[in-house]
């Protein structure tokens, strides 16, 4: 199988395998499912299952899993072969509708928030028939959504198709209101932007730091960085075009849009971009991307680091989340219109956005929280921690217009009247970028830009989902019954305009004076996790997520925990990291290297006394001062660690590993770093930055 167009799909039970292998009225009945999300009759999924096992046999399948994305913030896998006993003492091949819906896997050892303690231990997984079933490594893999027994969701996946069913509810309303009422259903589409570093495995293999918490905890800085900007965009060295190549191929067999690949602005760092789908498929290609980085990378030697901030002093990785909404008749909602109707439609849909995001500031920021993207957002490489919005100057000077009741066009010399005057064209100009802003207008979509590379796209997107779905039930709900639509809907776009303005902001995200400003909005600038997690169980956010019946209170108060949990556990174990390296490698590995830088002194005063040994005498001083420094950092770290130990609440020990253990790291670090510059490369214990960066040819 050579041509793409024949390798594309070519391990996945897609429409067209459907359409090959299912009886005519089978099918038809899956895509209602598929389509209209109605319930599956069980001997319907008996002839499903039939056919999707013959299909996965004859493509080497042995076994089968449903595949799904707990709060590990991975995918989870429980492989059971196709086998099924007979009389004669051999087997046959069986699977069944039943096992093919529903799966029932020991939830008891997955992260749960305390809903494991009230409620069974055991959970269930159900299939997701709107995401096709795949085979990866010889198993075919069911993409399912995982609840506990009582109906909680434990995963990613759950809540998120949740949100798109309320986006769709209220969304539809909205367009009806205009007169679409062809539009039977509307989901949401994203095209999320992946970067990541490659190194080489034989150089990570070396590094604790990277095996344990896939980032480097030292490292002082090499001669060349990005500083050249000769990176991005560069040609493509020889391995990582290898690798890329590999890397496409497995992923359009699995189905997944594998786009566009291109070097990014660090060295090392490369960016690979799907071409956009609906959004829980944009999901589970995503978790089957990174996945599949990984395990691509390894077969040519490297290590794929999906982690936010490998290298401290060049850039991190993040994960653009392009969002848009659109119509089952195939109509971008966000896209500016054509006619007085469609753009007053788009103009709705803005304020929506506008009015979401400023009121959910908080739940953005929340879902990009880790520890790993807490390095990325307020460095100057990402956008900061302040969620605001980019709309371009075309498209804000309309909304200036509108606000104010002024005149757009001077021409015109006609005030802008929604609903009845056709709006410019906005123009897509691709130079028009703001690359600071953490939410910028893209022309048709939304880019959010805050994301961190390791993390599932799911939380954004069930917030951005959830959010908007609210603004669009209370716009809904005001304009359905008005007896002046144009006059009504105008008063709304501007009175929405008006009160949430604040959000927008076109000039230097990076800048220290929009801190300032922002400040003086009213704007959250919640720099950390533990500063930004509260705030998911504010009573707004816990009536958003209830009203819309995308999350129940116990399943926020689970998530709260098991992010703070997450965030705590993190940075335990990068301390710990840190304290074996120094213990059993750096320090002793310096002690060896003083040992030298004296012994030598000594041996040439005993040769020559009055020999010039200033490089023995001043390395092993300065090397001996660090050494000190270090002694000492390491030991509050120890009792910070062990004070640690004894808090129990969440929300405390979050805030004492952000403002104590933290702060020990960052001091540690800066005298190992030291010790780094001044060492000699024999005697020092770990590949360097310079090696891990530039290493890879
Ligand atoms: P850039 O942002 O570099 O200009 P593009 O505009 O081509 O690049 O798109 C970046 C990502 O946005 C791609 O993954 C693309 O598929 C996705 N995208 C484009 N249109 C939409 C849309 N309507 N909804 C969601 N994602 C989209
Ligand atoms: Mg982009």
């Amino acid at each position: 199988m050579s041509s793409v167009v024949e390798k594309f799909g070519s391990l996945v039970f897609d429409d067209v395998a459907m359409k090959e292998r299912l009886p005519k009225d089978t099918y038809k009945a899956l895509q209602k499912t598929i389509k209209e999300g109605r319930h599956l009759d069980l001997s319907v999924a008996n002839i499903v299952a039939n056919a999707m096992k013959d299909w996965a046999i004859e493509k080497g399948a042995t076994h089968y899993t449903h595949w799904f994305q707990p709060l590990t913030g991975i995918t989870a896998e429980k492989h059971d072969s196709f086998i099924s006993p007979v009389d004669n003492g051999k087997v046959i091949m069986e699977f069944s509708g039943k096992e093919l819906i529903q799966g029932e896997p020991d939830a008891s050892s997955f992260p749960s928030g305390g809903l494991r303690a009230t409620f069974e231990a055991r959970g269930y997984t159900a299939w997701d028939a709107t995401s096709y079933a795949f085979i990866k490594d010889g198993v075919l893999c069911i993409p399912t959504a995982f609840c506990s027994y009582s109906g909680h969701a434990l995963d990613q996946k759950t809540p998120l198709l949740r949100s798109m069913e309320a986006i769709s509810r209220q969304a539809l309303r909205v367009v009806k209101l205009f007169g679409n009422d062809d539009v039977k259903t509307i989901r949401t589409t994203v095209g999320p932007e992946q970067e990541y570093f490659l190194v080489d495995k034989k150089l990570f293999d070396q590094r604790k730091d990277l095996i344990y918490t896939g980032r480097t905890l030292f490292g002082s800085h090499p001669p060349k960085g990005q500083e050249l900007d000769d990176h991005y965009f560069g040609t493509i060295k020889p391995r990582v075009a290898a690798f890329m190549k590999d890397l496409n191929d497995e992923l359009w067999k699995l189905g997944v849009l594998a786009k566009t690949e291109h070097n990014e602005v660090a060295p090392a760092q490369h960016e690979l971009a799907p071409i956009f789908s609906t959004t829980n498929i944009a999901a589970d290609h995503n978790q089957l991307t990174m996945e599949i980085m990984q395990k691509i990378a390894s077969k040519h030697g490297l290590v794929c680091l999906l982690h936010e901030k490998p290298f401290a002093g060049v850039n991190g990785s993040g994960k653009h989340n392009n969002w848009s909404i659109s119509t089952d008749t195939g109509i971008n909602l966000l896209e500016p219109g054509e006619t007085p109707y469609e753009n007053a439609q788009f103009l709705l849909f803005l304020c929506a956005i506008i009015k979401a995001v400023d009121e959910y500031q908080d739940l953005l920021r929340i879902s990009v929280a880790s520890a790993g993207n807490d390095h990325r957002l307020g460095a100057n490489e990402a956008p900061p921690a302040i969620v605001s919005m980019f709309l371009g100057s075309e498209l804000s000077e309309i909304l200036e217009a509108i606000e104010n009741d002024n005149q757009y066009d001077t021409k015109e010399k006609e005030l802008l009247r929604i609903g009845v005057h056709t709006l410019p064209k906005f123009p897509k100009d691709t130079t028009d970028r703001n690359r600071t802003s953490p939410f910028a207008f893209t022309g048709n979509k939304f880019e959010f830009r805050a994301l961190g590379s390791a993390a599932s796209i799911s939380c954004v997107n069930t917030v951005l989902n959830t959010s908007v779905a609210e603004e669009l039930r209370q716009f809904a709900d005001q304009l359905e019954n008005s007896s002046d639509f144009e006059k009504d809907l105008h008063d709304l776009i501007r009175k929405t305009i008006h009160e949430h303005k604040r959000i927008i902001f076109n000039g230097n995200g990076y800048d220290s004076s929009w801190v300032a400003e922002a400040e003086k909005r009213g704007l959250l600038n919640l720099k950390t996790t533990p500063d930004a997690l509260p705030y998911l169980l504010k009573d707004k956010n816990v009536e958003l997520f209830t009203s819309h019946k995308v999350f129940s209170k116990e399943e926020l108060e689970a998530r709260y925990e098991v992010l703070m949990e997450k965030y705590c556990k993190t940075i335990n174990i990068e301390a710990l990291t840190m304290l074996d390296m120094v213990h059993k490698d750096i320090l002793p590995a310096m002690s060896k290297y003083s040992d030298t830088l004296a012994k030598s002194y000594t041996d040439k005063k005993a040769v020559c006394p009055d020999i010039d040994c200033s490089y023995e005498k001043e390395y092993l001083k300065n090397l001996s001062t660090l050494m000190g420094a270090a002694t000492v950092q390491t030991k509050r770290l120890e009792d910070d660690l062990l004070e640690a130990k004894g808090i129990e609440d969440f929300t405390e020990l979050g805030n004492f590993c952000k403002s104590n253990i933290i702060a020990d790291m960052n001091a540690l670090r800066i005298s190992v770093d030291g010790m780094e510059t001044i060492a000699s490369a024999e005697d020092w214990p770990y590949p360097s930055y310079g090696e891990l960066l530039f290493g890879v040819r």
